[in-house]
């Protein structure tokens, strides 16, 4: 589902291009990529980097992540059009954005106020109609709204929260980073009648998932 407003800006296609040889091989998910402008999502200053391989700082210490990791992991969500997927660590939004082209709806958790407030303005104002925000403490995840058929998990936690399991839906699936505190396995979780199936995915590294289940502040 498209359900934003902007047009491709120059720039987009070279970032295309390095996520195919980065391996990135959904056209769904190129496609959506195309439709996202990363620039949006980062401050003025930082414009001319907004189509690098590259995280960059969106305040309050976090970072919009890196978009081939976006991509890895939105491929790995194999999403559906009728998902309804839980985002946990919104950030500047741009993630949520790139989910809300194929899905239902994204609920979407940030910790800081800040940054989720900025996010919350940002979408609406690009016409996103399908994503639900709130504040708060991510890592207990959104119980009024589970099960739910995606979950991803944008920070890094030290070990899977069992509060964010127990909410997805059987035959759901959940990426999400765990390990070290600077350094982190990308897990992902298949939810059967059986229990979860969990596959590494590779190394990378996510600023800290901050809360009751995951690292303390
Ligand atoms: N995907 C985002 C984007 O595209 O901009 C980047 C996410 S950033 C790497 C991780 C975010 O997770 C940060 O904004 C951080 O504040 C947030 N976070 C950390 N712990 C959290 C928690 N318990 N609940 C919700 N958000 C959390």
């Amino acid at each position: 589902m498209s359900t934003g407003k902007t047009r491709p800006p120059i720039g987009n296609e070279k970032l295309i291009s390095k996520l195919r040889d980065k391996g990135i091989t959904s056209e769904m998910v190129l496609d959506a990529f195309r439709k996202v402008p990363r620039h949006l999502f980062v401050d003025g200053a930082m414009y001319a980097q907004a189509y690098d391989d590259n995280a960059l700082p969106i305040g309050e210490g976090q970072t919009i992540s890196q978009p081939s990791v976006v991509a890895l992991m939105t491929e790995l969500l194999e999403l559906g059009k009728d998902d309804k997927i839980l985002e946990i660590g919104t950030g500047s939004g741009f993630q949520t954005a790139v989910l809300a082209q194929f899905s239902r709806r994204v609920y979407t958790i940030e910790r800081h106020r800040l940054l989720g407030e900025a996010a919350r303005k940002r979408l609406r104002d690009m016409g996103y109609m399908n994503v639900v925000f709130k504040v708060g403490d991510g890592t207990r995840g959104w119980i009024q709204h589970a099960p739910f058929d995606r979950i991803i998990v944008t920070a890094g936690a030290p070990v899977t929260p069992e509060s964010l399991a127990n909410q997805l839906a059987t035959g759901g699936l959940m990426i999400i980073p765990a390990g070290e505190r600077k350094n982190q396995q990308l897990f992902v979780y298949r939810k059967t009648e059986q229990g979860l199936i969990s596959q590494s995915a590779g190394n990378v590294v996510f600023v800290p998932l901050i809360g009751e289940h995951g690292w303390k502040d």
